[in-house]
């Protein structure tokens, strides 16, 4: 199984949302499920109502989990994982003051070399853990650090082996009983029999630890590991929340579509992809994570315009149309002809409501000509062909070139340029008295 871990403890980040296509690709090559894990054990982080809209966010994307489960629910299993590793004496209570750690971390700081537990508590005994819970004296549970290096082997990283001193004896179980990130990470991954983990780099750091959990609780199955490089700004900084186009909620409200974003974040540090334009389905067919570049990728928003515009001028132009609330297909196709000029549905929509709106042309220099088609146009029957149309206005209004195409071109869409009024007319015909109005 794979897997997709959110914290919702945010509005989702495209670093994430890239994750999770990543995952969800990987297991339907794989023929496994996939697996949407809520990450909630940061109650103080937690924000409420953003489990609901990852997964609202996850169907919009089509990316369907196969089950999903909150860690929160796990909370008994992993105490009682720690529990026994107290017992098989893999683990041991630590009852080291908040001053004392900070103590011997400020002398480290001093000494400028690395924190590592003092190993003060590593001696005391699952008796001890009985006795102290006795007397209600509060301890956390730390793991006993590794003897051998843990060696992980990372699709796109290549393998990286990590001293157990670097490892440390960290604490697993903290003192109101609550599981550490690490600690319940591993062992839901161990729980869920996960066989490959994607995930962004910043928990680089977190997998020799995470090996290490399985390992002392007796997980013997290989997981391989893929961490992929983060993703800079124009700054050449990690994005951030301040960076808006990190925010997938935002890049939607934008006008930007999922078939495009997914397509986008793909090819994002993948320069070996057989086209530059493809849906999900296409991309399970030949997406290669060893193809992923080591190195972080940029983000770049005109990529992603290019790539919209390509998929808004693949979509059915019915589906279209649905999405500026028209069911008529001439909606869709309408707004196809404003793909010269316009890449995302914000843009197509403002295109669309010029056209549409009431328009106020009270102090335009061709208010007067606009008033005489105005007139003109409404009293006519539907004409079905544009040069019909154009040379009947025309003769009865007696205008002609730039003063007729002018204000005709303002009256039906309410701009000075855009495309062919002769390319607009037929979709726009059905509603000439509307738009005139
Ligand atoms: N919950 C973690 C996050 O949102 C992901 C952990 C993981 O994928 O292992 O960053």
């Amino acid at each position: 199984m794979l897997r997709f871990a959110p914290s919702p403890t945010g509005d989702m980040h495209i670093g994430n949302l890239r994750v999770a296509i990543l995952n969800y690709i990987i297991a339907k090559q794989m023929g496994v499920e996939f697996l949407v894990r809520i990450e909630d054990t940061d109650k103080a982080r937690n924000i409420e109502g953003k489990d609901e809209e990852i997964m609202q966010l996850l169907e919009k994307f089509a990316l369907i989990k196969d089950l999903t489960y909150h860690q929160s629910e796990h909370l008994h299993i992993h105490q009682t994982f720690a529990i026994r590793l107290l017992e098989e004496k893999k683990a041991f209570v630590c009852i080291c003051s908040d001053e004392e750690l900070s103590s011997d971390r400020d002398d480290a700081k001093s000494k400028s070399i690395a924190y590592r537990y003092s190993g003060k508590c590593e001696n005391l005994t699952h008796e001890d853990y009985q006795k102290l819970k006795e007397e209600k004296i509060p301890f956390v549970i730390r793991l006993k650090k590794p003897i051998e290096p843990i060696i992980n082997h990372d699709v796109i990283k290549g393998d990286i082996s990590t001293a157990p001193n670097e490892i440390d004896s960290f604490v697993i179980l903290r003192t109101d009983g609550t599981p550490t990130y690490n600690f319940a990470c591993a062992s839901d991954d161990m729980i869920s029999d996960i066989s490959m983990i994607i995930r962004g780099e910043d928990h680089l750091s977190n997998t020799p630890k995470q090996i290490h959990i399985k390992n002392l609780l007796g997980y013997t199955q290989v997981v391989k590991y893929a961490h992929l490089p983060i993703i800079l700004n124009d700054n050449g900084k990690k994005m951030s929340k301040r960076d808006e186009a990190s925010s997938v909620k935002w890049l939607l409200i934008e006008g930007f579509i999922p078939d495009a974003i997914i397509n986008y974040l793909i090819l994002l540090g993948n320069s070996k992809t057989p086209k530059e334009i493809f849906t999900l389905p296409d991309a399970i067919e030949w997406f290669k994570l060893e193809d992923i570049s080591k190195s972080s990728a940029r983000f770049d928003i005109d990529k992603l315009r290019f790539i919209n515009r390509e998929h808004l001028k693949m979509m059915d132009e019915r589906k279209l149309s649905t999405i500026f609330g028209f069911a008529d297909a001439n909606i869709g196709k309408l707004a196809k002809l404003y793909l010269e000029e316009s890449s995302t549905i914000k843009e197509l929509e403002e295109k669309l409501k010029s056209i549409f709106k009431a328009k106020d042309f009270s102090s335009n220099e061709w208010i007067e000509q606009i008033n005489t088609l105005r007139e003109i146009i409404g009293s006519l029957d539907m004409i079905e062909d544009y040069n019909s149309f154009k040379n009947t206005i025309s003769k009865m209004s007696g205008l002609k070139g730039k003063n007729l195409f002018k204000p005709l071109r303002l009256l039906l869409t309410g701009a000075e340029h855009g495309p062919e009024l002769s390319e607009v007319y037929p979709f726009i015909k059905p509603y000439l008295l509307e738009i005139i109005s």
